[in-house]
């Protein structure tokens, strides 16, 4: 992740500048990943670095034109739902 997708992304976040596919990768990714989620429960919308995400805001990281997911699940312009839902079954929230 370079300075400048960091600074796209939460100046995005910010102004609420956000493309439908950025959108999309928040809603139907990281809202429903468990690294976004703490040992309770509960949603943090931080995904989780010490269980190999990024350790971004998931707004902000979602914001962010030319980067994707750490686990691989979604890209500048890509999903890969059936690694995602593999993914959810083996680690439930
Ligand atoms: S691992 Fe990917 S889908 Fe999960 S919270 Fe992080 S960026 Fe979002």
């Amino acid at each position: 992740m370079n300075v400048i997708s960091i600074i796209e992304g939460n100046l995005r976040k910010v102004f609420n500048i956000r493309t439908p596919i950025m959108k999309y990768r928040e809603e139907n990714y990281c809202k429903k990943c468990p690294l976004a989620y703490a040992i309770d429960g509960r949603y943090t919308g931080i995904c989780n670095k010490s269980e190999g995400g990024c350790g971004c805001g998931v707004t902000a990281k979602t914001s962010q034109n030319l980067q994707g997911c750490p686990k691989g699940f979604w890209g500048s312009n890509w999903f890969k739902p059936e690694l995602f839902e593999e993914y959810l079954k083996d680690n439930h929230i």
